[in-house]
């Protein structure tokens, strides 16, 4: 789950980390009345969406010469002007992809004077298992980037669980981004407020990027990026309410009502599976064929026809969908119930792309009895290969 800057903030600061003063606004007048607040002389007006490059983003309302979706701004009237312009539109960044979002929150801040701006995130390293720092001094830009044409620059480390964050660890940071003296002693204290955010909250990333040192001679956090180990939010009800569900694909929403594990892709096939390791292996051969899957989408073990009904319905309502693969092997799950599901969902909604299934296992006969006999424009498919290459087909053909 991830949550918006400005609220990644509120929680480092209760650790301790240094943050700029800043106020959420909603509305033009909010952010007037923040500007007011915070005094000036400078601020910075920040679009929250769950994407980063915001700074470098385009309003797709805009004239394409406008300003990004984070702008230094030096007066009130230039606050509310920048509120004006970023509210309700929508801010493509190469993070959103084409569609973009919508921007329904500013966040207003105390402008900093920069001196220098580094990189340091911390995310679950899955080799050691342990948390990891990535650190560099080229802050700013894409550390994808860093990564790719300056990799030296980049320094990681990972701590041990069992003695937990040292002071060792800080001066690793402090040393990777060459800092002495008083910035080394307030690296060494960040790392130790990050890493006990972090492990409290059950994060599963926290990217800082720029961690920025001052004119003044002061480390902060500029920008913030935090997402939360899902599995874990039941264990801060305070993180659960973070959520901002506007910034969520709805059909998975509407998945999760329902206990199915979706996931939304950008391909042409939707694919109906039961167990995610078959899932997985059918996404790989829609994607063996020369199609791309349109979403992950398992619906478990014991699925009832309810849930089998609905995982259809948001499989269909995706206008991307130019074709359904439904691969049942019945195991726990009976191919029977997938066959109600798939017939009752189609009579609610109807059938406008063509559908491929595969049924095996447990009741295999009665379920493609009730398919044949349903009057559905179904295609029979034998095994995985055979209706992997008849959906692709069939989608080609109908295109
Ligand atoms: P992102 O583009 O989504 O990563 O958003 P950031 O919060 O990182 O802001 C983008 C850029 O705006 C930063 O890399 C800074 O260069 C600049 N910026 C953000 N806040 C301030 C500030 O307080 N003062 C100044 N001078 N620049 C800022
Ligand atoms: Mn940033």
């Amino acid at each position: 789950m991830n949550i918006h800057e400005y609220q990644a903030k509120a929680i480092l600061k209760e650790y301790g980390a240094p943050v700029s003063r800043g106020i959420p606004a909603f509305t033009p007048d909010e952010a007037e009345k923040a500007a007011h607040e915070l005094g000036g002389p400078v601020w910075v007006v920040k679009s929250q969406i769950h994407a980063g490059g915001r700074g470098k983003g385009k309003f797709k309302e805009l004239p394409a010469d406008a300003k990004g979706g984070v702008r230094v701004v030096k007066s009130v009237q230039d606050v509310k002007a920048s509120a004006q312009e970023m509210l309700g539109n929508t801010l493509v960044t190469i993070q959103t992809g084409e569609a973009g979002k919508q921007v329904n929150r500013l966040y207003i801040e105390e402008g900093a004077a920069i001196d220098k701006e580094f990189y340091l995130s911390m995310l679950i390293d899955r080799v050691t298992s342990r948390v990891a720092f990535v650190v560099s001094t080229e802050g700013g830009m894409d550390i994808e980037d860093v990564a790719h044409s300056t990799p030296e620059k980049i320094v990681t480390f990972s701590v041990d669980p069992a003695t937990g964050i040292q002071p060792l660890h800080g001066r690793k940071v402090a040393k990777a981004l060459n800092l002495s003296g008083d910035l080394a002693k307030q690296a060494e204290a960040l790392v130790k407020q990050l890493y006990a955010a972090f492990t409290d909250k059950d994060m599963a990333m926290l990217e800082i990027n720029p961690l920025v040192v001052t004119n003044d001679g002061k480390l902060k956090v500029l920008d913030a990026k935090v997402s939360f180990d899902s599995n874990a939010i039941y264990r801060h009800p305070e993180v659960a309410a973070l959520r901002d569900e506007t910034e969520e694909d709805a059909k998975e929403i509407e998945a999760s009502k329902y206990d199915l594990s979706y996931i939304a892709l950008d391909g042409s096939i939707g694919c109906m599976v039961n167990g995610a390791g078959l899932a997985m292996a059918t996404m790989d051969i829609i994607k063996l064929y020369g199609a791309e899957p349109a979403n992950f989408l398992d619906v478990g073990g014991g699925a009832t026809k309810e849930r089998v009904t609905a995982a259809f319905k948001i499989i269909t309502a995706d206008p991307a969908v130019k074709g359904i693969l439904v691969n049942i092997f019945g195991g726990i799950m009976r191919c029977d119930v997938i066959a109600d599901g798939v017939i009752a969902a189609v009579k609610e909604v109807g059938l406008k792309v063509p559908l491929v299934v595969r049924l095996e296992g447990t009741n295999v006969e009665a379920g493609k009895k009730l398919i044949s006999e349903s009057g559905l424009n179904v295609i029979a498919a034998d095994d995985l290969d055979d209706a992997a290459q008849k959906i692709v087909k069939a989608v080609k053909e109908a295109a």
